[in-house]
C-alpha cells in the first residue's frame, strides 16, 4: 500500500503521545536512553492501525528496537524488528526508521 508508488514525498501521521512515568523508567533502565515523554508517530498519515513511534534501540543495533504503540484504548510497547530498507542512494545510507513490515512509504520519503 502506497510502497510501490511513485516515490513522491509523503505527509507523516501528526499525533501524538506522552509516555507515563513507568514507561519511561522502564526504557530508562532498559537500555539507558534518556527518552522524551513526548512521542510523535513515524508512520505515513493515513496509515490503519495502531500509531507507532520508535522509542528505543537495543544495544546490539539492527535486530530489533522498542516501539510505543497506542490508539484509542490506550498504549503499549512492543518489540519489533526494524524495517531493513535503506535509500542506496544516500551518501549516509538512510536506514529506515519504522519497523519490519510497516504500512506506507520508508520513513525518508515521509515529510513533517
Ligand atoms: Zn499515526
Ligand atoms: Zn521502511
Amino acid at each position: 500500500m502506497g510502497v510501490f508508488g511513485a516515490p513522491r514525498p509523503a505527509a507523516r501521521c501528526t499525533e501524538c503521545t506522552r509516555l507515563t512515568y513507568p514507561e519511561l523508567l522502564f526504557f530508562f533502565e532498559t537500555t539507558g536512553d534518556g527518552e522524551t515523554e513526548r512521542q510523535r508517530c513515524a508512520l505515513q498519515r493515513g496509515h490503519p492501525g495502531a500509531h507507532t513511534a520508535g522509542i528505543a534501540k537495543h544495544e546490539t543495533g539492527a535486530e530489533g528496537a522498542w516501539w510505543l504503540q497506542w490508539d484509542s484504548g490506550g498504549h503499549h510497547c512492543i518489540e519489533l524488528a526494524h524495517c531493513t530498507a535503506y535509500r542506496a542512494a544516500h551518501p549516509d545510507y538512510d536506514i529506515c526508521q519504522l519497523p519490519a513490515g510497516h504500512w506506507g512509504y520508508h520513513s525518508w520519503l515521509l515529510t513533517d
